[in-house]
């Protein structure tokens, strides 16, 4: 029985990707066979469409970093066909093949159950970007929030969304950075409080303190604007560095860690023990409104891929692309 996947080939003129009918034993070898429903497109997934960017291992490879489905097969006890399953992290769609695939095969040790109140689409729509923001939040936690407003750069992409969703669900006043002034309707049905234009942000530092601001941060951009943030965070507040948007250089420096007692704090995605994964699942879950959830959805299919993967690049895709792999 064949299925359609979205396949990357690589030859000397470059990379390209093509929608294609595949059989079952072009899939890798691993113990749970997932019947996949939808996926996403992140960040990574725009470099893993195009030409890699360092993350694709082997051609031809089948994109996709996250997936939800139905296990149609599996060699191990913990999974059996039926249930309802979500992935994300553990280098699928990147070393090893990913969602952009109407099945997957992968690991038991990779995949959580769908949390509980989640549909496979609502799962999706939250996906590895969603997650993310979740263990963005939770760090901030840790750590404590100040009085201020919490700070979110990158605002309008996939991580920005929902960290301005979980967080003013939490009941915080959230201040969200964009360039795209266009976006701020849909930012402020999000929660957001406050719009601050990204080229607030965006001269380098040059005093490297300012006034005391804001009461945490989560940063999806880094670069020279994490730099500048850092110096406007209050005393003993966080920054949740999630990504590198706007570059992965630092121009910053020591002086609001010393005088500042500021935090950084690196978040990590890819490789959470199965425990955290399944606590910050059930906790988005609780958390999350699931109408400005729908709110963020931009539906896509696995034809619409390299356009979209173009885009995300560019910085131009708003909140979070659901790819129904079956449309
Ligand atoms: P998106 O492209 O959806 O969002 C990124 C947003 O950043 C854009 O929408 C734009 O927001 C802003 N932006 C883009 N380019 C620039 C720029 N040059 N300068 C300033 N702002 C810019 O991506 P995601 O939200 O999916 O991911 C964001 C980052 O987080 C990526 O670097 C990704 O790799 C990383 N990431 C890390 C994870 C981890 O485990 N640590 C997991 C998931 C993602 P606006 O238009 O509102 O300004």
């Amino acid at each position: 029985m064949t299925f359609r996947a979205l396949v990357v080939e690589k030859d000397d003129d470059g990379t390209r990707a093509s929608v294609q009918d595949m059989e079952l034993d072009r899939l890798p070898e691993a113990e749970v066979t997932v019947a996949v429903e939808y996926s996403t497109v992140n960040y990574k997934d725009g470099l893993c469409i195009g030409p890699g960017g360092g993350l694709v291992r082997n051609y031809p490879h089948v994109p996709g970093i996250d997936f939800s489905g139905t296990v149609e097969a599996s060699d191990d006890e913990r999974y059996s066909p039926g249930d309802k399953v979500v992935l994300t992290g553990w280098r699928v769609g990147e070393a090893h093949w990913g969602g952009y695939s109407q099945k997957a095969r992968v690991r038991a040790d990779w995949l959580v159950p769908l949390p509980e109140g989640l549909t496979t689409r609502q799962a999706m729509a939250v996906g590895t970007a969603g997650f993310t923001s979740m263990l963005a939040v939770q760090a901030l936690e840790d750590h404590g929030i100040k009085a201020g407003p919490v700070l979110v750069t990158g605002a309008a992409g996939g991580v920005g969304s929902v960290a301005v969703a979980l967080l003013s669900a939490m009941g915080k006043e959230v201040a969200a950075v964009t360039g795209r002034p266009e976006q701020e309707g849909y930012l402020r049905g999000l929660g957001a409080t406050r719009i601050v234009p990204r080229a607030d942000l965006a001269e380098t530092v040059k005093r490297p303190l300012e006034s005391e601001t804001w009461g945490g941060c989560v940063d999806a951009v880094g670069g020279a604007m994490l730099a500048r943030v850092l110096g406007q965070m209050e005393y003993g507040a966080s920054v949740a560095a999630v990504g590198l948007a706007g570059g992965a250089n630092l121009p910053a420096t020591v002086i609001p860690f010393l005088l500042r007692g500021v935090n950084l704090l690196g978040i990590d995605s890819v490789l959470q023990p199965y425990e955290n994964r399944v606590r910050a699942w059930a906790r988005i879950a609780e958390l999350l409104p699931m109408e400005k959830l729908e709110d963020m959805v931009v539906p896509a299919t696995l034809s619409d891929l390299p356009a979209l993967g173009a885009d995300i690049l560019q910085g131009k895709v708003r909140g979070r692309v659901v790819v129904d792999v079956n449309a």
